[in-house]
């Protein structure tokens, strides 16, 4: 059976033509030794069944990615009978760029013109007749969504599998083109495809280069002699650019677009002036991200609060008769977030109250009531309580990304992070870290220098993720109810979200121009057309992301605060601890083993009795970040003593309750904050890292993590809580700095005038 390998530039639509052509014969596996999507299967719809192999979507044939690699070797070992190179026909130049590579490999290529529907849609025209004419290879148009055109294109293609077809180059007549036919001239003996690798090794493939190493040194030979008066000696550059050259002289002429002039304005680039703008793209982007915090955690949305003020009386008097009103406000109007997280709130506390109600009458023990109300129902309904507000921030992140807009800001951002040595792919992976750190590391693949991959897995768990919210949203709250700072949630969240992220570029930087340096890859990156995102794959994606955080909730979260509730509960010599002599307990005991570590970060010995409930959080949010906050659900209702198991507190309540009991200081909440944000993540995120990371440098990133928490936090701690003596200190280390600089400075003078 002949073998045919799909290829093309991603969003091109192979894979939707690769299941019109295979249906339910598909099989998905992964390419050896890496885990990019390995697809195969038959096609049965030609005159002969054929094998299909799915190739990754790629720009170029360059060795810069993964898929890039898996690619050519595809096609030069495997040796396909043909390649159908499919072409997205409303991106015609930009598609043909990998088509003139592929012409330089000695193998039979069909070109398929895909989407033609859009195309007819938009009233362009291409003329495949010229475009088969001046490409020297079978074109044919069909639309793998409808299915035009596909039957043509396999028998087609079976046509064509059986002339074999010797490579061709687009680059005669440039300065290199005498090299090029030398080297393949002399490489043609040795190996298939011989322009292609002379062609490689020219341009200064590193991967060719190590294989081909006598042809390679010869290659230098002969570009020794050329120089390029445009390019110098930059022949990936000039290569390049005589590529595009060629396209527009000789293939664009195929294309007739609809307005004749060819520089049309779609709707998207009229938007794309405005959010891709040099100047307003990234305070858009800021401006948008505020937007969204502030829809999910504002208590006074819009600002409203001050024209509610007036009718504040009014307002207390009617919540208080109807307490399902303070949904809506508290104080400001609520955001739906807000309104959301306090009608589950209403629900579950009322559920609490029934059950520990319950328990009461029916006689049950102390213990029995304690477990059930703190143990079990604080931690798990501490955790949920934030479910709302985590699918709200999904949600829009979810827009954002559908509609097109992260592409945009992944543009814009480009420039800022060549600077601090990343390419502009990375920010996706980083963009999803917000979502879930562990899909983000595996996303980081697109990355194709192995340091900057490192480095960005090590600070994509910066990227605050859903399960961290609760500690942000929770400590906000408990930090506002404690030291009074009015209706801020929005702007404390903003803020620690954005200090995370500056933290992970400062982490980068430190990162790149020490351990982790390398060349930054060229970033070649298309803005698809800005489209409505489609409310049904929305809705089943948050429905996907609800019901991880619900099955995490019911076990891993469940059994860690059954778990903190008993080792809370009972001494070491198994004896039921009362909730008002919690010191006693295993857990206190444990907590204040490790307290002294935290001292340094503000919350450690310096807190008060019980304050080595912030230890123990720190350390069981290293199974899952939600743990933190279900442990302080579990504990808090122990610390103000005298509260029975009905009043049990949670979330926001619970923290603001430790924070009071606790005497922690604002600055060590905050460092509290940046330390569970910053520190290893979660077990699952750890793993995945594991599996990322090149050998031996998974440990080192444990210490990276463990160390950047432990001093960010310490500096923040020491800076806010010192802020005088540390202010004086940063003086008079500056002047001596100054003075010892200017001694020196003197002395050298003397030196040399003496
Ligand atoms: P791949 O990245 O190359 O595998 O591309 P996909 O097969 O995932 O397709 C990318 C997008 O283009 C999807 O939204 C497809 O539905 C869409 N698409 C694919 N083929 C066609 C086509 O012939 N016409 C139109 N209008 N859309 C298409
Ligand atoms: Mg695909």
């Amino acid at each position: 059976m002949i073998t045919i390998a799909l290829a093309g530039n991603p969003n091109c639509g192979k894979t939707t033509l690769f299941n019109a052509l295979t249906g339910a014969t598909a099989h998905v596996g992964n390419w050896p030794g890496v885990t990019v999507d390995k697809r195969e299967g038959v096609c049965k719809k030609g005159e002969q069944p054929v094998n299909i192999v799915d190739l990754p979507g790629i720009y170029s044939l360059s060795p810069y990615t993964p898929e890039e690699v898996i690619a050519r070797n595809f096609i030069l070992d495997s040796r396909p009978d043909c390649v159908i190179n499919i072409v997205d026909s409303t991106n015609l130049e930009r598609n043909l760029y990998l088509t003139t590579q592929l012409m330089e490999m000695d193998v039979p290529v069909v070109v398929a013109l895909n989407m033609t529907d859009e195309l007819d849609r938009r009233g362009d025209k291409i003329d495949a007749k010229l475009l088969e004419e001046r490409l020297g290879l079978p074109v044919l148009r069909i639309s793998a969504l409808s299915g035009y055109g596909i039957k043509d294109l396999i028998n087609r293609t079976i046509a064509t599998a059986k002339r074999p077809r010797k490579g061709i180059s687009v680059l005669a007549g440039t300065t290199i083109s005498d090299a090029v036919s030398q080297v393949a001239e002399r490489m043609k003996d040795d190996v298939s495809s011989p322009v292609f690798h002379a062609i490689k090794l020219i341009e200064g493939d590193s991967v060719e280069r190590d294989v081909h190493k006598r042809s390679a040194a010869f290659a230098d030979k002969l570009l020794a002699g050329v120089n390029d008066p445009t390019f110098g000696s930059d022949i990936e550059a000039l290569v390049a650019n005589a590529r595009y050259d060629y396209i527009t002289k000789n293939y664009s002429p195929a294309l007739t677009r609809k307005s004749g002039d060819g520089v049309k304005l779609t709707k998207s680039d009229k938007i794309d002036r405005i959010l891709t703008n040099k100047w307003a793209g990234i305070p858009i982007f800021a401006a948008i991200l505020f937007a969204i915090f502030h829809l999910t955690f504002s208590e006074d949305l819009l600002f409203l609060g001050a024209i509610i003020a007036p009718f504040g009386e009014w307002c207390a008097t009617i919540t208080e008769e109807f307490p399902v009103l303070s949904i809506f406000f508290s104080g400001g109007l609520n955001s739906p977030g807000v309104m959301l997280f306090n009608a589950l709130d209403l629900l579950t506390s009322t559920i609490g109250e029934g059950i520990a109600t319950g328990l009461e009458s029916a006689g049950a023990a102390e213990w029995a009531i304690g477990l059930v109300g703190d143990g079990i129902l604080g931690g798990l309904f501490a955790v949920l309580s934030f479910l709302p507000q985590i699918l709200l921030l999904f949600f829009f992140f979810s827009i954002l990304e559908d509609s097109g807009y992260m592409a945009r800001v992944a543009f814009i951002l480009d420039r800022i992070f060549r600077r601090l040595g990343l390419s502009g792919r990375a920010f996706m992976p980083m963009i999803m870290g917000f979502g879930c750190s562990i899909p983000a590391m595996v996303n980081t693949r697109t990355l194709a220098d192995e340091k900057e991959r490192t480095a960005t897995i090590r600070v994509i768990p910066f990227f605050s993720c859903g399960a961290k919210l609760p500690i942000l949203t929770a400590m906000a709250g408990g930090m506002i109810g404690a030291f009074g700072l009015g209706e801020v949630a929005d702007l404390i969240v903003t803020l620690m979200y954005l200090l995370g992220m500056v933290t992970a570029f400062i982490a980068i930087i430190a990162m790149r121009s020490t351990t982790m340096r390398g060349e930054i890859t060229p970033f070649i990156m298309e803005l698809p057309d800005y489209r409505a995102p489609g409310m049904k794959s929305t809705m089943l994606h948050l429905w996907d992301k609800a019901k991880h955080f619900i099955q995490k909730a019911f076990t891993i979260i469940l059994a860690s605060t059954i778990v903190i509730w008993f080792f809370s509960h009972f001494t070491w010599n198994w004896q039921f601890v009362p909730d008002e002599n919690m010191d006693t307990s295993i857990l206190a005991s444990l907590g204040m083993l490790v307290q002294p570590i935290f001292t340094p970060l503000g919350f450690g010995a310096q807190l008060g009795p019980i304050g080595w409930v912030f230890a123990v959080g720190a350390v069981t949010g290293l199974i899952a970040k939600e743990n933190v906050i279900a442990t302080f659900g579990t504990l808090a209702s122990a610390v103000v003593t005298g509260f029975t198991a009905d009043e049990a507190l949670e979330g926001v309540d619970a923290v603001e309750a430790l924070i009071s009991a606790t005497d922690i200081s604002g600055a060590a909440c905050v460092a509290f904050i940046m330390f569970n944000m910053l520190t290893i993540p979660c077990f699952a995120a750890v793993a995945a890292a594991k599996a990322e990371v090149p050998k031996g440098k998974f440990k080192w990133t444990l210490l990276f993590w463990i160390a950047s928490s432990y001093i960010a936090a310490a500096a923040i701690y020491t800076v806010g809580e010192f802020i005088w003596p540390v202010a004086i200190w940063a003086v008079v280390i500056a002047v001596a700095t100054a003075g010892i600089i200017w001694f020196n400075k003197n002395n050298e003078k003397e030196l040399k005038t003496a």
